[in-house]
């Protein structure tokens, strides 16, 4: 089969994944081989190639935004037919039986393995996975459409329920890319008005369009009190400032799984009760909710599309933030 291979960590700007012709992978037990049809482009891909989160294992196949179809069942995995339409997040793996699995935190299992980390993920032609950790898909999706939501989609809905916002309330987005345009839909069907903080002209016009309340720069006085936020730019210098944009006991949900450092800041924009706190990884759960939300509302991803061998390319744009919101490999 053929894939897009990471041996060495280093800047985008040096094409660190090459398109490769691999031995296809055997379905170990309890596992499912799918193939690939589509791979959202996610920001944490970025941070793997670039070497800004350790590796466990080279070389590897990043990608964890996967739509696929079920190639073959391994020994004892009976639970899909071949065919059936299935994604798979970022979340490839959890023990079950830890506390925090136990608790329905599987998000923070300490033995957790992640897609495209320290599992081949969705890069290639085909993949092998756990048939517990891959998600039936609703069908309301074209392959696609579904892969943004996979990442994007669902981490942002995770990040949108750690802001505490309810609906009818205010909420804050710094950052407007993949996730974002996607959190924007589910806080606009629950009648919340959206402040939008982020640089580029393209980006606040899609906001708008999106149903933006305003959109300016995290340097921008904010026209309200927001009731939460979500940071999704790795950026820690944003930090005070949304915190200074949130009401009394609100909450400032980041979602990002590297940022720069957070400087120092005065006590008082904590103070009041205010809350700042990060987002990890998704559950399950999340993937469950998420999905059946995305079909009711339904939510439309805004996609650009590459083939798979120019994965490099669309990692690139994204860096450059020249991507409008979601890039996706189409594989063939
Ligand atoms: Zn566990
Ligand atoms: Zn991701």
């Amino acid at each position: 089969m053929k894939a897009m291979l990471l041996h060495e960590a280093k800047p985008i700007a040096e094409r660190p994944l090459h398109l490769a012709e691999v031995a296809t992978p055997e379905p170990a037990a309890g596992q499912v081989r799918l193939k690939v049809r589509a791979c959202g482009v996610c920001h944490t891909d970025l941070h793997i190639v670039e070497g800004e989160l350790a590796l466990p294992r080279l070389p590897l196949v990043p990608g964890h935004q996967i739509v696929a179809t079920v190639d073959k069942s391994g020994p004892g995995a009976h639970r899909f037919q071949v065919g059936d339409q299935v994604g798979v997040t970022w979340l490839n793996w959890a023990c079950g039986v830890c506390t925090f699995c136990a608790a329905g935190q599987e998000n923070l299992c300490p033995k957790a393995r992640f897609t495209g980390l320290q599992a081949d993920g969705g890069y290639a032609q085909y993949l092998v996975v756990d048939e517990n950790f891959a998600l039936p898909l609703p069908g309301a999706f074209s392959d696609v459409a579904a892969a943004p939501l996979l990442c994007a989609g669902i981490v942002g809905y995770r990040a949108l329920r750690l802001s505490q916002v309810r609906p009818g309330q205010k909420l804050g987005l710094y950052g407007f890319g993949a996730s974002a345009h996607l959190v924007i839909q589910v806080a606009r069907h629950w009648d919340c008005s959206v402040y939008v903080f982020t640089r580029g002209e393209e980006h606040r016009r899609l906001a708008r369009e999106l149903g933006a309340a305003w959109a300016g720069g995290a340097e921008d006085d904010c026209p309200a009190a927001l009731d939460g936020s979500i940071l999704f730019a790795p950026a820690g210098w944003i930090v005070p400032l949304a915190l200074g944009h949130l009401r009394p006991g609100g909450t400032l949900a980041i979602n990002a799984i590297h940022m720069s450092p957070i400087p120092e800041m005065p006590y008082h924009l904590l103070y009041e009760e205010r809350v700042l706190r990060s987002v990890a990884n998704v559950t399950r759960q999340d993937a469950q909710e998420f999905l059946q939300l995305a079909a009711e509302i339904p939510i439309q991803a805004e996609v650009e599309l590459f083939p798979l061998a120019r994965a490099n390319e669309a990692l690139q744009k994204m860096k450059d933030s020249q991507i409008r919101a979601s890039a996706v490999l189409q594989v063939e």
